[in-house]
């Protein structure tokens, strides 16, 4: 009868209830997840177009869920966010890069970097500081400077007083700032100025379109142009062909990040293709 009941509740629950249901079951499994070990850090190569040399790598979180296969980031991160589960996860993903930035500064690349993302709500929480961080880092024999953190420009929008002294905290770590998407906000260079930012990420959709002559080269030339003035590098995201990574390499783009080079990989797999490559 319990059964029966079930399926009723179901059968007769509107489609915005199921979609409720689903993400607190998501969020419930969630929980578990962190403990259980399903999730999984990737890394992606962030590549130096001049040399082709890969010495920096964006870590991407992905989830093993045991029923339903690989959940996308952009599926459970605003769960994470809404949950407040986001701090332990970014803690976890935190500690996971600082590993292996370790080990790809001591055997591939002194100067080898590790960029993290960190949401909105992440960035802006009241838990922990980035001083913490520096310790950790500290601790573990790496400085500051191996770890970028990516945020987005809407955070520097709404600039609040929390926003400018979290920024403080990650320039006395020596953790540097990268600015994620742009080109899809309410950009504007002038924060650019105000606050201080080390990399600019053109945002993939403008390196989708980019052709000889076409509007997006000329914003992509633009930016270029101006992050360097301003003593920023500049990284291109979503750069899929040759062309694309020609076109960039001749605005003077400095990093390129896409499948062109390399999905985001297991750990253990970009690992590898960094050994890979060092040895040739
Ligand atoms: P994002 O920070 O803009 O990350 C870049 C996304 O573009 C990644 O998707 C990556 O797999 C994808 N990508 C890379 N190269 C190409 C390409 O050439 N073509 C195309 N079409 N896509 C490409 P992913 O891994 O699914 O991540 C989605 C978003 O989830 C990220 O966007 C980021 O906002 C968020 N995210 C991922 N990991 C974390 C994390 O550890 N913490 C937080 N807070 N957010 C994360
Ligand atoms: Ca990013
Ligand atoms: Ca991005
Ligand atoms: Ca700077």
């Amino acid at each position: 009868a319990k059964g029966a009941g079930r399926n009723r509740f179901s059968y007769f629950t509107p489609a915005l209830q199921v979609a409720a249901l689903n993400r607190m079951r998501l969020t419930n499994d969630l929980r578990g997840a962190l403990k259980g070990n399903q999730l999984k850090l990737y890394f992606q190569p962030i590549v130096h177009l001049q040399s082709g040399k890969v010495h920096k790598a964006e870590a991407l979180i992905r989830w093993e869920h045991p029923q339903r296969g690989m959940v996308s980031p952009l599926e459970f991160i605003p769960l994470a966010e809404a949950s407040g589960l986001i701090v332990d996860i970014g803690e976890w993903v935190f500690r996971e890069s600082a590993q292996w930035v370790k080990r790809w500064r001591q055997e591939v690349h002194p100067n080898f970097q590790v960029s993290l993302n960190q949401s909105p709500l992440e960035f802006q929480r009241e838990r922990g500081s980035y001083a913490e961080w520096l310790a950790h880092l500290q601790q573990i024999g790496v400085p500051g400077e191996s770890i970028v953190v990516e945020i987005t420009e809407g955070l520097l929008l709404d600039a609040s007083a929390n926003v400018t002294d979290k920024l403080l905290q990650l320039r006395d770590a020596g953790i540097q700032v990268a600015l994620d998407d742009f080109g899809t906000g309410y950009s504007s260079l002038s924060y650019l100025k105000k606050f201080d930012i080390d990399y600019l990420k053109i945002d993939r959709s403008f390196t989708r379109n980019l052709a000889p002559d076409s509007s997006d080269m000329a914003l992509s030339d633009a930016i270029i142009v101006m992050a360097h003035k301003l003593g920023l590098s500049v990284i291109a995201e979503g750069v899929e062909t040759t062309e694309q990574r020609d076109l960039l390499a001749g605005a003077g783009c400095d990093y390129g990040q896409g499948y062109l080079f390399a999905r985001p990989l297991p750990a253990t797999d970009f690992d590898a293709l960094l050994r890979q490559q060092s040895s040739v």
